[in-house]
């Protein structure tokens, strides 16, 4: 396939999902987990943190207030940035898609835990690994949005019953939202044409869902700079930024 055949399949399709993942953020200047401990400022500060010892259960319960610092910080990260043409072209897909084709013919799924699709315009998206802007309740698991950055000292209180929040994110060891991964289970299942963009897929469930809809006769376009271990199953593979990629994937040119 090429892509003016990839193209001519995403313009035709009635049932579309967009499965997106790190490198679509990157635009935007949010480092993945592992290289924002190295590249966060304060001396160096998270350098000597692996990981697990901010992102388990373990580590919460053994330290919340250094996860907490460690969030906090991310939380200020995100909002301070902005969506890039990478985002603003997935919402102008959505928004197309839903008006020729109505309610079902677009999903979004995302690994992503920045919030920067809705504030691109996308409706809320399927979020894998949960969203560190909100806060989910120990005690009664109330989902809330985090204070805004500049009067946030964590850890924050749930407003409902008063208990502590834990940072509302999907953590080592921990299994996934199963609503929300069976519901990115159904939009692979049904889709024409999946697109994967900007993930290593290197991880469960994102290579397993796009296999779902090569298995029912869909496509799947993967626009990645990189070569993943998915490439090889793709439909079709764009080498480009989820931006460059989409813009070509589109026929937009912005
Ligand atoms: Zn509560």
């Amino acid at each position: 396939m090429d892509l003016q055949q990839a193209a001519a399949l995403l313009h035709a399709a009635r049932r579309v999902v967009v499965m997106t993942g790190a490198g679509v953020s990157a635009e935007s200047g949010i480092p993945t987990f592992r290289d924002a401990l190295n590249e966060n400022g304060l001396a160096g500060h998270w350098a000597r943190f692996k990981p697990q010892d901010l992102a388990s259960p373990e580590a919460y319960w053994r330290d919340p207030e250094t996860v907490w610092d460690w969030y906090a910080g991310r939380y200020r990260d995100v909002t301070a940035a902005s969506p890039n043409a990478g985002h603003a072209l997935i919402a102008r897909l959505e928004r197309r898609k839903l008006a020729q084709h109505g309610e079902g013919a677009f999903t979004l799924v995302t690994q992503n835990v920045d919030g920067l699709h809705l504030r691109a315009g996308s409706r809320p998206p399927l979020e894998l690994h949960g969203n560190l802007t909100h806060g989910r309740c120990e005690a009664c698991e109330t989902v809330q949005p985090l204070p805004a950055p500049e009067t946030f000292v964590p850890p924050p209180t749930c407003t409902r019953c008063g208990s502590r929040m834990r940072p509302n994110v999907v953590w080592f060891g921990e299994m996934l939202p199963q609503d929300v991964l069976e519901a990115a289970q159904l939009a692979f299942e049904r889709a024409d044409v999946a697109l994967v963009i900007g993930t290593s897929s290197q991880v469960y469930p994102a290579a397993g869902l796009a296999g779902e809809t090569l298995r029912r006769g869909g496509t799947v376009t993967e626009i990645n700079p990189d070569e993943t271990p998915f490439t090889p199953h793709a439909s079709f593979s764009l080498r480009a930024t989820a931006g460059v990629g989409l813009a070509a994937l589109m026929g937009e040119q912005d």
